[in-house]
């Protein structure tokens, strides 16, 4: 059954109410307004900014004063639309963070904005800490060919806005010697198809497509059938599933990480709808680290017996690393169910099972700077679930981004936090999912 239209039929009555993308933004903000299931969802970006707007929103915030850098790092593949990196801030403790290279997952963006326009004005003993303590470096809409994407779904002859998880690009074969399996050949709305970017990263930054992937790298099936299965050897482990660095995002992004050399790594997204296992609800955030193999018995996917230990956790992140990662999540968690008080939507937090994803921003970058990481995930994407409970959403991510910026502006290794690495792996994993049938990990 088309997902999309499934969601239509069965609604969703709990964190998103029933609302159309006519209503004002307050109504559809209101978590507590009673909902009918069986009232059609519109999907859509909404009130998500245009790439216009948001070039011009960032040229606005940086003319303003010096506080704040903003550099065209790169342009995206289809739309050829600029691919913004702002830089505030001069501290010690440098933070890269990534939003949107899901276009479908535009939650962060506004948050960003948000927290840009409040250190950009601010006169504050925060503000002077964050700015004095931090070096940010954010790239707040990675993937700003998905963010555009139209369709016309109800075959009505509307385009709709819906967002798109890929970019828009052809596969070719000077991109790789086999078409990697992240990418779509065909869309709806294009039929040049495209890139996953977040599947796109390879553990070698210089990682040249057709020089470095030699044939014998790509695995194929029993039939001798091309699988678009990327495998990196990399001191002794077999990294499966690596990206080809074959999009413009990808190499913009990795040149930026690597000129700020972060102590901190953060992304953001949206993942499907799944559970608080403990209140029924669906989740308003979950959060991931990655770590390396001191936790492999913790690891919810992998048999440190069975499985080969590059399969499930990190192998190249050390103790440090991995614990300042544990507690920068569970801080961000704990942070949003402090502020959220009575407003019970924001206690349910829950653990992102983390397993290894060799062509991933985290999994792929972190390592080569020691980063700590962090993933980000606020409940459904735009072209399933439309724009439901946005500013929810919105808030969620900007609590917990300016609180992490708050402590690391005066806990650098985040030793006085008085957060256990158990606090972190006590937390409910999320499961199951609010659509029947529906993995809740399955898209993030
Ligand atoms: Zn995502």
């Amino acid at each position: 059954m088309n997902r999309r239209k499934f969601m239509k039929v069965a609604g969703l009555a709990a964190v998103v109410p029933a609302s159309s993308a006519s209503a004002t933004s307050s109504q559809t903000n209101n978590i507590l307004q009673s909902a009918d299931p069986l009232d059609p969802i519109d999907l859509g970006t909404g009130p998500s900014l245009t790439n216009e707007q948001l070039t011009e929103r960032l040229r606005l915030l940086a003319q303003k004063n010096d506080r704040m850098d903003l550099q065209r790092i790169g342009k995206s593949a289809g739309r050829r639309d600029p691919i913004w990196e702002v830089q505030i801030g001069d501290g010690d403790t440098s933070i890269h963070i990534i939003n949107q290279i899901h276009g479908d997952e535009p939650f962060g963006t506004e948050a960003l904005m948000s927290i840009f326009r409040r250190l950009v004005d601010g006169n504050s003993r925060l503000v002077d800490s964050i700015l004095d303590n931090l070096s940010l470096t954010v790239i707040p809409r990675a993937n700003p060919d998905g963010a555009m994407y139209t369709e016309d779904e109800n075959d009505d002859g509307e385009e709709q806005r819906l967002g798109l998880r890929q970019n828009i690009q052809s596969w070719n074969s000077n991109h790789s010697h086999q078409r990697p399996y992240y990418h779509v050949e065909e869309f709806p709305g294009d039929e040049r198809g495209g890139y996953d970017p977040n599947r796109d990263f390879n553990i070698k930054p210089d990682f040249v497509s057709t020089v470095d992937d030699t044939p014998d790298m790509w695995q194929t099936d029993d039939d001798g059938e091309p699988t678009g299965v990327l495998e990196m050897e990399r001191d002794g482990h077999t990294l499966e599933e690596s990206g080809v660095q074959a999009t413009p995002a990808v190499e913009a992004i990795t040149r930026s990480f690597l000129n700020a050399d972060p102590d901190y790594a953060k992304t953001i997204h949206s993942q499907g709808l799944p559970l608080d296992p403990e209140t029924g609800e669906v989740t308003i955030l979950s959060v991931m680290a990655p770590y390396g193999p001191m936790y492999a018995e913790e690891a919810p996917f992998g048999d440190p017996e069975e499985d080969a230990t590059a399969d499930f956790v990190n192998p190249f992140l050390d103790q440090e690393t991995s614990d300042r990662g544990i507690r920068l999540n569970e801080l961000c968690a704990q942070a949003l169910e402090e502020y959220a008080g009575p407003w019970s939507a924001f206690e349910t937090g829950t653990r992102f099972g983390y397993t290894t994803l060799w062509g991933s921003y985290l999994d792929t970058l972190c390592p080569q700077t020691d980063a700590a990481g962090m993933l980000y995930e606020l409940p459904g994407q735009t072209d399933s679930v439309g724009d439901r409970a946005y500013y929810m959403k919105v808030e969620a991510t900007r609590v917990a981004l300016l609180e992490s910026f708050t402590q690391l502006a005066q806990d650098p290794s985040l030793t006085q936090t008085g957060i256990e690495v158990d606090d972190y792996f006590d937390r409910p994993l999320a499961e199951g999912s609010y659509e029947e049938g529906r993995g809740a990990s399955d898209v993030s």
